[in-house]
């Protein structure tokens, strides 16, 4: 039976991304090794990694003056890392979900932060608006998707100050204005590759103006020097994320992605809004088209397990939500197909029909 993946991260990849990377694990570039053994140094490597971030820098039309690296330690390294570099004496953020009071808390090591606003006190199932930034904050950081909740800001927000976001579960779903910013980051997990890569672009004269020394390894002039190569990239995972980005490429780019991207979260969102089962739980004018959040309407909550048992025996994989949310979360990310959603939706429906 077909499987339909609809786990948060790590998450559904698509099947060139998978194929193209098995292949190379038996048969690196024709050198006759595995991908898993190669020097990173070696120029086939080499050519991986530049083609890697040329291709980010051509999908998300990265403007000159800004650089793109590959680092380890997954998006929550880059919590304290922007702060390392950027916080010289006070910062803004913006809590919207779990990941943004993370990022918070690490700033917190660095400098004062300001909390121009929060949904904490609503389960953070909105986006808060209307906030003001100070205007000698030395950077505002939000989340662009709240992966736990399902709220999204599906737009780069106008501020005075310098711009910071956390794009790790809604990166290349939808173009993006990267001259707003002054660093996006991203965990590959989501919507780039396996775990154990994190994207980062960062606006070179962003750089330089906090007076604290800066560990070489967290310093990101050091990975911008050494073109990613500071120390032993994550040589597998960056190879998976140039398949997913050559097929982003081939498929048209992140406009004809963002497309597919909202046409499938709107049937799923309707058939929520349509069946007395269900309701979501996000505010809907920020619904993710990322992260679909729902649960069963109280007088049916009974039926949470049996929902998903009946959904698994389909074929439906991790829909199960996130524990602070509770209910249901369906990760329909760029490689998932409509197919799938539609798979759901019919399981949906087929679960009203027995009750
Ligand atoms: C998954 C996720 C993270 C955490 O990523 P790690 O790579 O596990 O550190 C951070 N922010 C957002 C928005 C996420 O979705």
């Amino acid at each position: 039976m077909k499987k339909h993946n609809f786990y948060a991260g790590p998450s559904i990849l698509s099947e060139y991304t998978i194929k193209n990377t098995a292949a190379a694990v038996n048969d690196f570039a024709g050198t006759g090794l595995s991908l898993l053994e190669v020097s990173h140094r070696s120029k086939e490597f080499v050519a991986v990694s530049d083609e890697a971030r040329a291709l980010v820098k051509e999908l998300l039309d990265v403007p000159a003056g800004y650089e793109v690296v590959f680092l380890g330690g997954g998006a929550s390294m880059q919590f304290c890392m922007v702060p390392f570099n950027l916080l010289n004496k006070k910062a803004s953020y913006l809590d919207s979900g779990t990941w943004a009071s993370n990022a918070i808390k690490e700033a917190k090591f660095f400098g004062e932060v300001e909390v121009v606003a929060s949904s904490k006190e609503a389960n953070y199932s909105y986006i808060p608006k209307g906030y003001s930034i100070a205007d000698d904050t030395d950077y505002f950081h939000f989340t662009s998707n709240n992966t736990i909740f399902g709220t999204e800001m599906r737009y780069d927000p106008d501020v005075k100050a310098r711009l910071v976001a956390d794009m790790s579960s809604d990166i290349f779903s939808r173009p993006v204005d990267v001259s707003k910013y002054d660093v996006i980051y991203a965990g590959a997990q989501k919507n780039l590759g396996p775990a154990g890569v994190t994207l980062v672009i960062v606006r070179e004269d962003a750089l330089g103006h906090v007076e604290r020394p800066i560990p070489t390894i967290l310093n990101f002039k050091t990975h911008i020097a050494k073109e990613s190569m500071f120390n032993t990239p994550p040589v597998m995972p960056i190879y998976a994320s140039l398949q997913t980005l050559k097929l982003y490429k081939e498929l048209g780019g992140v406009k004809v992605l963002e497309k597919k991207n909202i046409d499938k979260a709107a049937i799923l969102y309707d058939e929520i809004d349509r069946n007395k089962l269900f309701r979501g739980t996000a505010a809907v004018e920020d619904r993710s088209i990322m992260n679909v959040c729902f649960v069963m309407n109280e007088e049916y909550k009974e039926l949470e397990a049996e929902f998903n048992a009946f959904a698994s025996a389909a074929g439906m994989v991790g829909i199960k939500g996130h524990r602070s949310v509770g209910g249901f979360r369906a990760s329909i990310y760029n490689a998932m197909d409509k197919s799938s959603v539609e798979a759901l939706i019919q399981v949906m429906k087929d679960f009203e029909k027995k009750h």
